[in-house]
């Protein structure tokens, strides 16, 4: 009924019973439940056929909301989702400890700051993407060795935390999701998402589908080979392609070429100190067009443009969406990634290929996730688009035993469930 009126906005209960299917003399009591929820609410009269003209309601986006989080090494995000998964608000913090335990707290400030702007109970629950290989049923991230993560109970922390459900993807496959409701994969069949960040993953999505298993280890596109005897890697081999494209590598680059030299517009920026290199640094001095970061960029695009063309030959998607931290930073890297997938990709395989820079910034992983939570709930997350399909996994808090089949009106006070166990 729900997934209905948020399909037709407005509706009357011959409406409902006759897109349902449900007998119109139960639908009275569903409606009048939806309406005391606040999911639904009447806003007048219909045209008459005949006898006393039917009540009209409307469908309330803002009577439940998710949160979804983005958990990363250097800064987590969140938004705050109404049922049509658009973000009404968000939030985002910056840390420099890169532990998982950091990065929870972080997570945690952000939930409860953003959980503060609606009323109690109108929380439906909570969608995390995190970095590496996770387990969706235990909501654990089993490894990420990019930073060092392993066992990481981040589902279980933060379900006890926030008592609500909570579930957990990888954050390429959330990006990935986020993408093709609201971002560039929207009008696409099959789309491939890239986050370039301290590691380097992508979130596929073929024929509409999200491509996952349930330790979500497929799209490690950051240790496809690139050099077989290039740098060493953190996972062990060597010359793969994070060794040779990832947001430190790149600011390594640079600091290690202002040891030897450097040039006159790095010099400027950092005043000869190769320490103060970051990604702004590197923004203003391509804007300056500094020799250096345009060859570190130009060989950085390069592998990135060749494992790309890689998998264009694999799966020849539509769209393929670069976004992350380096991405967002030195959105020229897009161009050059272009234009390298031009040169080496099967000219069949890349027809019709547009390679753009994702739109949705810092909300683009929360978003996903967060609309994880709303399919997962009533299936009213995704009003008047293509529904993508996710892992069906989801953490509860604990000694609060939500069922997973619950309808979503009964299942979104948990606080009150708990409290009547107690
Ligand atoms: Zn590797």
């Amino acid at each position: 009924v729900l997934e209905v009126a948020s399909r037709r906005r407005v509706v009357s209960r011959s409406d409902l019973a006759r897109e349902t299917g449900l007998a119109k003399a139960s639908m009275s009591e569903v409606v009048d439940g939806l309406v005391a929820d606040g999911l639904l609410r009447v806003i007048g009269e219909g045209p008459s056929n005949g006898g006393r003209p039917p009540l009209l309601y409307e469908f309330n986006p803002n009577a439940r909301f998710a949160i979804g989080v983005e958990l990363g090494d250097r800064g987590c995000s969140a938004v705050l989702a109404n049922l049509d998964g658009v973000p009404i608000d968000s939030a985002v913090s910056e840390h420099h400890t890169s532990t998982a335990e950091t990065a929870i707290a972080h997570a945690i400030e952000l939930i409860d700051r953003l959980r503060s702007r609606v009323p109690a109970g109108a929380l439906l629950g909570i969608g995390v993407g995190a970095p590496g290989q996770v387990d969706p049923a235990l909501g654990v991230i089993e490894s990420a060795p990019d930073l060092g993560w392993s066992g990481v109970p981040v589902g279980q922390r933060l379900a006890d935390h926030a008592r609500v459900r909570v579930a957990v993807i990888n954050r390429a496959k959330a990006q990935a999701l986020a993408e093709g409701l609201r971002g560039a994969g929207q009008t696409a069949g099959s789309f491939v998402c890239l986050t370039v960040s301290t590691g380097i993953a992508a979130g596929i999505v073929l024929d509409g589908r999200l491509l996952h298993d349930l330790a979500g280890s497929d799209g490690e596109l950051g240790h496809m080979t690139i050099i077989p005897d290039g740098p060493l890697c953190a996972c062990g081999n060597r010359g793969c392609l994070q060794a040779l494209v990832s947001e430190q590598v790149v600011l390594g680059r640079v600091r290690e070429d202002m040891r030897f030299g450097g040039s006159r517009v790095l010099f400027d920026l950092t005043g000869g100190r190769p320490d103060l290199v970051d990604l702004a640094v590197l923004e203003e001095a391509l804007a300056r067009e500094d020799p250096v970061t345009v060859r570190v960029l130009d060989e950085v695009g390069s592998y990135l443009g060749i494992a790309v063309a890689n998998v264009v030959n694999l799966l020849s998607p539509d769209v393929v969406v670069l976004g992350g931290r380096l991405i967002r930073a030195l959105p020229s890297l897009v161009d050059r990634v272009d234009e390298t997938i031009r040169k080496r990709a099967v000219p069949r395989a890349a027809r019709g290929l547009r390679v753009v820079a994702s739109q949705l910034g810092w909300d683009a992983v929360p978003t996903g996730a967060a609309a994880l939570v709303l399919g997962q709930v009533s299936e009213v997350g995704m009003v008047g688009q293509r529904r993508l399909k996710g892992p069906d996994t989801v953490v509860h808090p604990r000694s609060t035993a939500l069922g997973r089949g619950d309808t979503p009106h009964g299942d979104v006070r948990p606080a009150a469930t708990a409290r009547r166990r107690r």
